[in-house]
């Protein structure tokens, strides 16, 4: 499921380093390199997939996944274990990295988007 010019992809193969929160068969969570907020990972499919319109009916499991990853890094935070999850799709809200994937942020106040 490489995608040979995908960042995303050579970070999933090891082959680009990034600071590993949790990973699973079918999902890696890293650190954002650029963070927007205090705490801020990637929840990351492992296959390449461009962003949530190119989901099929059999990733339904996949995105499923992704939200219960979602739940499980909030655990570790403070109560109210408060985050905001954020899904770009397309480079005009942008999307910057064609690899599907979801913003986890948490430590500030967000209330605007
Ligand atoms: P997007 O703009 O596509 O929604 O989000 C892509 C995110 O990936 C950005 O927040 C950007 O900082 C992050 N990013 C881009 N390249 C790398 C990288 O090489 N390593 C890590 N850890 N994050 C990256
Ligand atoms: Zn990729």
């Amino acid at each position: 499921m490489k995608n040979p010019t995908c960042i995303f992809c050579k970070i999933i193969a090891k082959e680009v380093p990034a600071q590993i929160i949790a990973e699973t068969n079918d999902i890696l969570v890293i650190n954002d390199i650029a963070p927007k907020a205090p705490i801020h990972y990637l929840i990351i499919p492992k296959n390449h997939i461009a962003d949530v319109k190119s989901l099929q009916d059999t990733d339904v499991e996949l995105a499923g996944k992704m939200l219960l990853m979602a739940k499980q890094l909030s655990q570790v935070l403070p109560e109210p274990r408060a985050f905001k999850l954020v899904m770009n799709n397309g480079a005009a809200v942008g999307q910057s990295v064609f690899h599907i994937h979801c913003h986890f942020l948490a430590g500030k106040q967000m209330t605007d988007f």
